[in-house]
């Protein structure tokens, strides 16, 4: 097999990276950088220009340029650019070709296979439209993963812990996006998103700007559209100087006009509170759609261009004065992670198998006896369609007739009422004891991972009888080994009757804990006991309940150990804060301009 490329595929910046000596690697461009800017430019001479030079062009040939073209992708928008036509896909394939010829020259061999990283909330037309544009660039697109889960892949090769909820923080360059994401095992899996599509570095670039034009007495909307690309590009390069000193001097020279200007991040946090204030709402609203995890979350990672913004990690770290926040390379993350994947996917030795999660795409069910129309049977759903993958859910059924022999198990993929108009996947057919109808019970278990593997699960309960089937589903043909290892993995979901025994025990210990506890001890031994029963008995959902399970063992026995040390005098209120902050490191050493509080500034 060929080698597969990771490629983060940005609205301001595409990179590539490769699986290679045991790590992820960025593939540099021509110029010795990493990030090549999404820009295309065309000439006149029929020269497609990609990149760097397209970027420059954007100022001397507006007409002729485009980019930030990743935000249309999956729509109907059209570019006409020199008398002809493009859709965003094009022009993104553009910069996708221009990244396989460059990892091809990095690497000296042929490139034919990518993994493309896009945003969390990227539909599937959008996710269509870049498999697309890889087509298009002669990249066979081996998987389309979430930018999130790429970044989290980045940070548990990092030396992040296996079990984790952290919050991922993307402030690109025109664009936040917000995640939670959840790693448990080897499965990472994105519990909420949010985000501002109208929030991002070009932003800041705009504030100061303005400020700047203001303080030169200019009025910077009645300016020409290259001259205010002039002092956009200035603004930017004051922006990213703040980077590395305290205070730059912002310089405009054109044409006629000279002029310049201190900058410092006071000024420029001063400058753009209201873009810092639109920041906290999205944290805001994923911490709390993904309410079940709360409690879990330790960490906060930054990702894109725009966190090398001293301020904006500043920001941050008021808004989550109890996160530890990790902001190395933040432009670099989601590529790094497609790079893990990249070596995933080629089944790399160095590098142990992880899940991604994505959503189920349709129903997954039985058919059932319709008493209204017994040759008609009716799909009864077992996964529901936009189910968080891989995921296992059970459901009992009962005979329809008296004294029947079997039990057939029609396996059925749609959304139809009646099962015949659904995908029929396979069947099991197990013996039941006769009996008068609706005595004998079986128990279905479905489980369905990313890859497109479910396995079917019949067990009748009265017998204890089971029977198994593994259905291959998703598109392509999967190597038998390949289906094994599947199923290996997924069996570490499932709960045995001992896995059932052992659930009581631990609700047994959290009674017990929280009889022996008290004040905020207390309330959090609760609060964790009846959350894992949710888990249990409502979600249902195997692989949460295996989650939940590991994390509530530690908090009890971290309490049992509370308990046994009780009498060296440490105040009960104070361990449910130290258990959610035991993982506390040292932020990276970074100099701190400001000091926040409550959204203001402070003197
Ligand atoms: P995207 O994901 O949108 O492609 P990136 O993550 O590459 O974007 O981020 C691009 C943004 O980051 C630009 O607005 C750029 O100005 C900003 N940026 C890059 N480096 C720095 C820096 N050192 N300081 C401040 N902003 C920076
Ligand atoms: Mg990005």
């Amino acid at each position: 097999m060929g080698k597969i490329i990771g490629i983060d595929l940005g609205t301001t910046n595409s990179l590539a990276a490769v699986w290679k000596d045991g790590e992820s690697c960025l593939i540099p461009n021509p110029f010795g950088e990493y990030l090549t800017p999404s820009a295309v430019s065309f000439g006149d001479d029929g020269i497609v220009y990609v990149g760097r030079p397209a970027k420059e062009r954007l100022i001397s040939h507006p007409d002729k340029s485009v980019s930030i073209f990743k935000r249309y992708m999956g729509t109907e928008k059209v570019y006409e650019i020199n008398g002809k036509q493009y859709r965003p896909e094009e022009l993104s394939a553009f910069v996708l070709k221009r990244l396989r010829e460059d990892a091809q020259r990095y690497l000296g061999e042929p490139v034919e296979e990518a993994v493309i990283s896009v945003p969390a909330y990227f539909n599937d037309m959008a996710r269509k439209a870049v498999k697309n544009a890889g087509e298009l660039a002669g990249l066979k697109v081996e998987r389309i993963i979430n930018e999130p889960s790429a970044a989290a892949l980045a940070c548990r090769r990092q030396g992040m812990k296996e079990d984790e909820t952290f919050l991922v923080f993307d402030l690109g360059g025109g664009t936040l996006d917000v995640s939670l994401v959840d790693c448990f095992d080897n499965i990472i899996e994105i519990i909420a998103v949010s985000g501002d599509n109208h929030l991002g570095g070009s932003d800041f670039d705009r504030e100061i700007a303005g400020w700047f034009c203001r303080e030169h007495g200019l009025e910077f909307e009645s300016l020409s559209m290259q001259r205010q690309g002039v002092i956009l590009e200035s603004a930017c390069r004051a922006k990213c100087g703040l980077s590395k000193k305290g205070s730059v001097c912002m310089k405009v020279t054109d044409g006629e006009f000279q002029g310049q200007m201190e900058l410092t991040n006071k000024k420029l946090i001063e400058i753009s509170l209201p873009l810092f204030q639109r920041m906290a709402a999205p944290v805001k609203r994923v911490v709390n759609d993904g309410r079940e995890a709360m409690l879990e979350i330790s960490k906060a990672v930054l990702v894109g261009g725009s966190c090398r913004m001293p301020a904006v990690r500043q920001y941050l770290r008021h808004m989550l004065p109890d996160s530890k926040i990790t902001a190395m390379n933040p432009d670099y993350m989601v590529a790094f992670g497609t790079g893990v994947y990249a070596g995933i996917k080629e089944r790399k030795e160095d590098i142990k198998d992880v899940l991604l999660t994505d959503i189920c795409p349709f129903t997954l069910g039985t058919g059932i006896f319709n008493k209204n129309d017994e040759k008609r049977t009716l799909m009864s759903a077992i996964i529901e369609r936009n189910s968080v993958l891989p995921c296992s859910k059970t459901a009992r059924f009962q005979t329809a007739g008296d004294y029947q022999e079997h039990v057939v198990i029609d396996v059925y993929q749609g959304e139809e009422y009646y099962a015949a108009g659904n995908i029929h996947l396979g069947e099991i057919k197990v013996g039941v004891p006769l009996a008068p109808k609706g005595q004998e019970t079986v128990t279905v278990c479905y489980t369905y991972d990313i890859n497109g593997i479910l396995i079917v699960d019949v067990e009748v309960d009265s017998t204890g009888e089971k029977r198994r089937q593994v259905i291959t589903t998703g598109e392509g043909v999967i190597a038998p080994e390949e289906i094994k290892k599947r199923v290996e993995e997924l069996e570490k979901m499932k709960l045995s009757p001992a896995g059932q025994e052992e659930n009581q025990g631990i609700l047994a210990w959290g009674e017990r804990l929280f009889a022996q506890t008290t004040g905020a001890l207390r309330e959090e031994t609760r609060k964790r006991l009846e959350y894992f029963q949710h888990v249990l008995h409502v979600e249902q959902d195997r692989y949460k309940v295996e989650k939940c399970k590991s994390r509530i063992r530690n908090f009890f026995q971290s309490v049992e150990d509370y308990l046994d040390d009780a009498g060296v005098g440490r105040n009960p209120e104070d361990i449910a804060l130290w258990f959610q902050e035991d993982d506390v490191e040292d932020e990276e050493p970074g100099e701190e301009y400001q000091l926040w509080s409550d959204g203001r500034l402070t003197h």
